[in-house]
């Protein structure tokens, strides 16, 4: 019998794992503590467990996470890890130091099938979903790799990473049975112990998933929205012929029924003469008025092959002055990690074709614009 990958298995199904081996509940909750609490990759370490059961779970058991195939660290302390999944495939981690808070933005898939029309991944095509160990296994991998770092750094802290954003390569919610194992355990305090409020989903707009999510695992939610009408959302994301934007802001307003923050985030990837324009900064204030968000526009990251252009700055503070004057707080992300490619898409491209340095994609930084103006929501 092949042995199992425990790194695939939440808590429940850990303990169900262990029932079948004859084993009791509190031994699963051990070894879970070993293996993600103190980053254990081998059995020999789990000083607290009997050695038969050791022996026992060696032979029937391992813990694997996907190997790291290239890492890189930027002088402004982001980190990057291309992690291989099989074959030729790789999918990206990228690790965020910020003052109060340092976030690991992990990918989901190896490709994406949504299409997006100014991604780097989706123009990847799909290739396959990641299994819940090699989800999970990036953060446990990173957690490990930082927690020396944070802890000679000092002051008290005893883990390196505090926040998850699943913003790397693929579609979180098109992953849906891998995702909700590796989201529980983050969420568990006897692996991660992270808040709902500090893991956020971020989805292109898979109605009935975030619905299912409301309910089996409610955790913060960004939603990339990128265009006001229909019509253009369709052309830019292609997922909106199937699910349209009154269906999918309703769902985010269902989903605020259950989230543990009061708000979705709506991500604007802004595009030179695409989607950028005054009016439809305006169009987009009318669309979200009932929704309770923040926005975050994200400047269009250029790669090689794409024909879509980034707007200039002031393009930008003018999109992002008209949303915070209708009362909505907006924030642009900036680019960090230039000197290292830390941008989700372009590590693993480099694999392909070592040549393609200069295209640069989006990294997770999250600056606040200036505070809203008092000015009530147009209705
Ligand atoms: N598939 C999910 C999550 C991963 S992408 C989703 O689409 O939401 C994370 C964010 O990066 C999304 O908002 C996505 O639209 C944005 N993005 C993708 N390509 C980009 C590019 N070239 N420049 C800027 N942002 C990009
Ligand atoms: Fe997939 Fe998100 Fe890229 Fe769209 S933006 S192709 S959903 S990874």
């Amino acid at each position: 019998m092949a042995a199992v990958n425990l790194l695939n298995l939440d808590r429940d199904a850990l303990t169900a794992w262990f029932g079948t081996m004859g084993e009791k509940p509190f031994r699963a909750r051990q070894v879970m503590r070993w293996i993600h609490k103190r980053g254990a990759a081998d059995f020999d370490a789990m000083s607290d467990v009997a050695r038969t059961l050791r022996e026992k779970l060696a032979r029937e058991a391992t813990i694997t996470a996907a190997p790291i195939l290239r890492s890189g660290s930027s002088s402004d302390g982001t980190r990057k890890w291309l992690v291989g999944v099989g074959g030729d495939e790789a999918v990206e981690t990228v690790y965020i130091p910020e003052d109060d808070r340092a976030t690991l933005c992990i990918s989901t898939q190896a490709g994406c099938a949504v299409n997006c029309r100014f991604c780097a991944t989706g123009m990847q095509g799909f290739s396959r979903n990641l299994t819940t160990a090699e989800i999970i296994g990036q953060l446990w991998m990173a957690e490990h790799e930082l927690r020396p770092a944070v802890a000679a750094a000092g002051e008290g802290a005893t883990r390196a990473i505090s926040n998850v954003v699943f913003m790397g390569m693929g579609e979180p919610l098109q992953n849906y049975d891998a995702v909700l194992p590796a989201l529980r355990l983050m969420l568990d305090d006897d692996a991660y112990g992270l808040s709902r409020r500090r893991v956020t989903v971020s989805t292109s707009g898979m109605v009935p998933m975030m619905d299912k999510l409301a309910r089996d695992c409610p955790v913060a939610l960004a939603v990339s929205l990128h265009a006001p009408t229909d019509a253009l959302r369709s052309e830019l994301v292609p997922l909106n012929r199937k699910y349209p934007l009154a269906e999918l802001l309703g769902a985010c307003k269902r989903y605020l029924q259950h989230s543990p923050r009061d708000f979705i985030t709506f991500e604007y990837v802004l595009i030179a003469g695409v989607n950028d324009a005054d009016r439809q900064a305006r169009e987009l204030l009318q669309r979200v008025a009932d929704v309770s968000c923040k926005i975050n526009l994200i400047p269009f990251n250029p790669f090689a092959g794409s024909k879509y252009r980034r707007p200039d700055a002031q393009r930008v503070r003018d999109f992002a002055a008209i949303l915070t004057e209708g009362g909505i707080v907006t924030t642009v992300r900036r680019t960090r990690g230039d000197d290292i490619d830390a941008a989700c898409g372009q590590l693993a491209g480099a694999v392909r074709d070592r040549t393609d340095v200069a295209a640069r994609r989006a990294t997770i930084e999250i600056v606040a614009a200036p505070p809203p103006t008092p000015t009530p929501t147009p209705v």
